[in-house]
């Protein structure tokens, strides 16, 4: 039986039914039988993004073993795959994904529809991986498309507004190795002085801070061992020092829930999540939001959220800077721009986060912040629009394909589609 709430429990969800189809048939019938229908994944998105007003879906039960095409270099997956199972199955073929958010746990499908993303100067979200996507439209038909389709680009990081997808093709490499190597104390002067430099560094880089005082309390490195690695089993990075012990990002949180770090090279698919895939991620007792500008914008973003660090702190669990390459699908965090992306896991207090949110968007709205779709935020569809150049295309196709808004919900009315 599904969960009533969403993963940190700041959500009970108004569907009056939910169901877990085990087969296409199954999930057909029901999709054409129901008013109102929306999918949803693990439950981590911090919003409504998921909820239904009428039944909900989940794919956790459907049918399919994952499907790896050598020649191809793509493995195809039911859409309820968690990124931690089809990493093992990976690992197991020799094969591995380009990259991870900080945790295994989630969907694969609830990580494309919302623009899920890792780090990595070159690495572009979640979603850039995906080849080819079978998605359930509203007449119960499995629509398949792919790179070649014309509305491809605006099918992918969807918000589950189209339909449902039943499988999705993702684009995978050899396996590779990966280190992890954790530096203390980086005074932010070396950091606003070198951050090409520094999320340069590796292949993926995560820059924790709590904003305020004089350094960013850690970063942490994970080096592909086949590529040049500057700075593995370095003493100093930047002003900052390498750290005696592995790290929590949260400070006073024991590491045993989190990837090896000091250095000791991992299957990818141990070292790319910052939190184990057999473990509670994180402190479970959080919130989170997340705000992404054009890399340009990076350092004025960080001195103006640094400027309301007072107001931040009493909030404020951790803060984390991540990059992301640019990308071409329309409703993407990183659509059409090299992306930084500031993160903030909160304390559970919700209406004093949501006001602190509405304050921080008025501040950095000169610099176009886009949300991270599935955490919190307060922006609503006017500002929404002007952050997406595809904005309109993207509602144009909602309302081709599924013209009854039998896949819409709250949400979606209030943020994108009207
Ligand atoms: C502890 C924690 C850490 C996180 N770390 C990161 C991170 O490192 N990077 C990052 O970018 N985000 C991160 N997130 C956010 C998270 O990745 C997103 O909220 C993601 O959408 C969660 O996937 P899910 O499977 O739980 O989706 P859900 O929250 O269940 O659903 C999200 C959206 O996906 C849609 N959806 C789900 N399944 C389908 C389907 N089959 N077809 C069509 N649409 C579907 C839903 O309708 C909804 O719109 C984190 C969240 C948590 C709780």
């Amino acid at each position: 039986m599904l969960e009533e709430y969403n993963w940190a429990g700041n959500l009970r969800y108004s569907a009056t039914d939910v169901a877990q189809p085990s087969t296409l048939d199954e999930l057909s019938s029901l999709v054409t039988s129901a008013g109102s229908v929306r999918a949803v994944g693990t439950r981590h998105s911090f919003n409504d993004i998921a909820d239904s007003g009428g039944l909900m879906v989940n794919l956790e039960k459907l049918d399919g073993e994952p499907v790896l095409d050598r020649l191809a270099r793509t493995v195809t997956v039911t859409a309820g795959t968690r990124y931690g199972d089809l990493a093992a199955f990976l690992v197991q073929h020799g094969y591995a994904l380009h990259n991870l958010a900080s945790l295994p746990h989630i969907s694969v499908a609830g990580a494309v529809a919302t623009a899920t993303h890792g780090s990595g100067n070159r690495n572009g979200n979640l979603a850039t991986t995906v080849a080819a996507l079978e998605l359930m439209t509203s007449d119960g038909e499995v629509l398949r498309v792919d790179r070649s389709s014309p509305d491809f680009n605006g099918m992918v990081v969807s918000l589950g507004a189209l339909g449902i997808f039943t499988r999705i093709t993702l684009e995978v490499e050899p396996a590779f190795e990966v280190r992890q190597d954790v530096f203390t104390d980086v005074p932010w002067t070396s950091v606003e002085e070198n951050f090409d430099a520094i999320t340069s560094a590796a292949y993926s880089v995560s820059i924790f801070s709590s904003l305020a005082g004089p350094a960013a309390s850690q970063v942490w490195l994970k080096s592909r061992t086949d590529t040049e690695m500057p700075y593995a089993g370095a003493g100093a990075f930047f002003g900052g020092t390498a750290a005696a012990e592995p790290m929590h990002p949260l400070p006073g949180m024991s590491a045993v829930n989190c990837s090896q770090q000091m250095g000791v090279p991992g299957s990818w698919s141990d070292r790319l999540a910052h939190f184990r895939l057999a473990f509670t991620p994180s402190n479970g007792d959080e919130l989170q939001s997340e705000y992404l500008v054009e890399r340009g914008s990076a350092l004025e973003a960080l001195e103006i959220l640094r400027g309301m660090s007072a107001d931040i702190a009493p909030l404020l669990q951790v803060c984390e800077i991540r990059t992301m390459a640019r990308d071409d699908l329309w409703l993407s965090s990183s659509y059409g721009q090299e992306t930084v992306g500031f993160h903030f896991t909160w304390k559970p207090l919700q209406a004093d986060v949501e006001a602190l949110l509405a304050k921080m968007e008025a501040a950095l709205a000169a610099l176009k912040p886009r949300p991270h779709w599935g955490k919190l935020f307060t922006l609503e569809r006017a500002e929404l629009q002007g952050l997406y150049p595809r904005f309109g295309d993207f509602q144009d196709l909602a309302r081709r394909l599924d013209p009854e808004r039998k896949f819409a919900n709250a949400f979606l009315a209030r943020k994108v589609l009207g």
